[in-house]
């Protein structure tokens, strides 16, 4: 069976692809199927965006269809840029762009006040619509400077729990070992080998492997 990955961002298809692997289905990107409309991002919560994005590109394209969404929460933004994190600084915004306006917003803001999270929604739909929708939390710290060349978006800024580098320091294995995506991806994992075991009438074998040790 084929999963097409409901994403245009070449980042995450990076990490996405990197984390279904294993996985025994044949997977798509938006790349594969070019005449798709897009789908407009106008949800108020990235689940909402998440879900429209799986769910109308599962009925186009009548593909089982994984979509993720994902936004950088800031505490002492009450959770900005949130949804908005694509467009934080301008409609189109480099990466560099919104890292330059959250390090303004957070000037002379003290290191212990500068926590923040990514949330990273994944929904699973076909052509009936929505399947299932799981969600991946990384919690850390916004720094004062970038640091770091690997990664994306907001990466350079953010030092997970735990971490000594930020995400853009980090080795992309071990990125993909412990964040926001990779928890949620964990979860989608299990809810895709459910999805193919209905669909072949819960009968033998998961056509999914089971999850790699994520230490
Ligand atoms: P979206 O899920 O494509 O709407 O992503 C929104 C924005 O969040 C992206 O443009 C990136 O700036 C940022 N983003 C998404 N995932 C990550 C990540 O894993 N690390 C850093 N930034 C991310």
């Amino acid at each position: 069976m084929q999963l097409l990955l409901a994403s245009r961002n070449r980042d995450k298809l990076k990490e996405l692809t990197a984390m279904l692997q294993d996985l025994q289905l044949d997977a798509l990107s938006l790349a594969d199927m070019p005449k798709l409309p897009g789908v407009v991002e106008d949800g108020a919560t990235i689940r909402d965006n998440a879900v429209k994005k799986a769910v109308q590109m599962a009925r186009m394209a009548k593909k089982l269809t994984l979509a993720d969404d994902t936004g950088l929460e800031v505490d002492v933004l009450k959770g900005e840029p949130g949804v908005r994190s694509a467009r934080f600084a301008s409609d189109d915004a480099t990466y560099h762009e919104n890292n330059k306006k959250l390090l303004k917003m957070l000037d002379g803001v003290a290191y212990e006040k500068r926590t923040a999270r990514f949330r990273c929604v994944v929904a699973i739909a076909d052509e009936n619509g929505l399947y299932e929708c799981v969600e991946g939390i990384c919690n850390g710290t916004i720094l004062e400077a970038e640091r770091g060349g690997g990664g994306f978006g907001y990466d350079p800024l953010f030092l997970a729990d735990g971490q000594t580098k930020t995400f853009a320091e980090l080795s992309p294995e071990v990125k993909n070992r412990i964040s926001h995506r990779a928890k949620a991806m964990q979860k989608a994992w299990a809810v895709l080998s459910r999805y193919l075991r209905e669909k072949s009438g819960g009968k033998g074998d998961s056509p999914v492997p089971p999850r790699r040790e994520r230490a």
